[in-house]
């Protein structure tokens, strides 16, 4: 940040750098959006999406593979219109998720239904409109789904979501792939589930699948996690039930905090070397990865409002909240925040260590802590990483309307969502 070296890059976010003692997405000034949009707002480099998804491609090169996005991280239609104009499949968990990535123009047959608790009526919605395949996660579900199919006419693909119990050394709510979590059939229950949905008249088993959680940062998960899958997949063949695809989940983390989650194309160079050796290089390939395509694309402007200082704690009160930007309060989740224009030395401010929080009304509800920065009433501050697992999971709590959003795409910036007004968050409800 000084005429010698005026393009500084911050590490894991490849189109977010300062150039100039100013922050740009790609070449556009996070400054001029704030003033023009205000905050908080959520920013988005289409180019670190695109290329984030590239790493994934340059490691299936030469094989027969589908990239499934886990839509749930970032499931704003031009964000999903991005990922299905490069020709990703897509991820859902919800009637609601089906819907939405349909809007933006995914093609059916390369979308996937996971998730526990699937109701009837969401089940029929997706065989209406012809979906890829249903990951089913218990025998229980298999019988619902044939009899919704059966009422169709139809057959339905399926996949079972096995539970391969390994450790993904991440935080407890998201490791999904161990003994005791809600999700997946128990390993030594597969086989037995596989016989079930054969002998079920609305079903056609089409393939595997497992998720064994989420910001995995080592690749000896995953590759315990393929033995254990592709052990299943001999015994299955072996009951005389054919298995197309093998789906690996998503769950590959990225850098938050000088976090070293191995790149996509060198985890997957790993893995299919693992496959091959098994024998089964040959077979169709799909993964859901949701995180590691958007989370280090986005980043949340919020304006400073005060600066309370105390004896034990200094507080930096920001226009952004836990309803924004949930990570924080569900996974004491840390985010790196940076000043959008830094303050050069000596010029007013302080350097002073703060808890940045938000105007909620919870003690949860704080964005980042024990943070060194020079900061005044007025400035603007960008929190990194925010393009996954933020404005997703926003909430309308304290009645905030939630954030406006922006892609933006070289020089352009694009207005992908409008601010929520309050007025718009209380439309749908009714006096008596
Ligand atoms: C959430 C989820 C994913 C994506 O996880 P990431 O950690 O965001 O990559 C993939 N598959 C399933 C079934 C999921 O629930």
């Amino acid at each position: 940040m000084n005429a010698q070296n005026p393009t500084l890059a911050l590490p894991g976010q490849p189109h977010v750098a300062y150039v100039n003692d100013q922050l740009m997405v790609e070449s556009v000034r996070l400054s001029d959006l704030a003033r023009e949009h205000g905050t908080p707002l959520f920013v988005y480099s289409k180019a670190a999406m695109l290329s984030a998804l590239a790493a994934y491609q340059r490691g299936f090169v030469g094989r027969n593979a589908q990239i499934c996005y886990a839509m749930k991280a970032n499931s704003t239609l031009a964000v999903l219109q991005v990922f299905a104009e490069a020709g990703c499949g897509f991820d859902t968990v919800s009637g609601g998720e089906l819907a939405r990535v349909l809007a933006a123009g995914a093609d059916p047959a390369k979308v996937i239904f996971s998730g526990v608790g699937k109701t009837r009526a969401e089940m029929k919605q997706a065989l209406q409109v012809g979906i890829g395949c249903f990951n089913v996660e218990s025998e229980a579900e298999l019988d619902v789904l044939s009899d919704v199919a059966v009422g169709m006419g139809l057959k339905a693909p399926v996949s079972l979501r096995v539970n391969p119990n390994v450790d993904a050394k991440t935080h407890p709510y998201i490791s999904t792939g161990l003994k005791g979590n809600k999700f997946g059939i128990a390993h030594e229950d597969a086989l037995r589930s596989y016989r079930h949905a054969a002998s079920l008249p609305g079903l056609q088993v089409v393939g595997i699948d497992c998720h064994i959680g989420s910001q995995i940062t080592e690749a000896t998960p995953y590759l315990d996690a393929m033995d254990r899958v592709l052990d299943l997949v001999a015994d299955i063949e072996a009951a005389g039930i054919p298995i197309e695809h093998i789906d690996f989940g998503g769950g590959l983390g990225i850098n938050y905090n000088g976090d070293t989650p191995p790149e996509a194309d060198a985890l997957w160079a790993q893995l299919l070397a693992k496959l091959d050796a098994r024998g089964y290089g040959q077979r169709k390939i799909m993964i859901e990865p949701g995180r590691s395509l958007v989370g280090n694309a986005g980043v949340c402007l919020t304006e400073v409002l005060y600066l309370k200082p105390g004896e034990q704690k200094n507080f930096c009160i920001v226009d952004a909240a836990m309803n924004d930007l949930p990570r924080p309060a569900m996974y004491q989740a840390f985010h790196q925040i940076v000043p959008v224009q830094p303050r050069l030395a000596n010029v007013g401010a302080a350097d002073r260590v703060y808890d940045i929080v938000g105007p909620v009304c919870e003690s949860g509800d704080w964005i980042g802590r024990d943070r060194a920065l020079q900061v005044q009433a007025g400035d603007t501050l960008a929190v990194l990483s925010a393009g996954a697992y933020c404005m997703s999971m926003a909430s309308n709590y304290n009645t905030r309307g939630r954030a406006a959003e922006i892609l933006v795409d070289g020089h352009h910036a694009h207005l992908i969502r409008q601010r929520e007004s309050a007025f718009d968050t209380f439309a749908l409800e009714q006096l008596v």
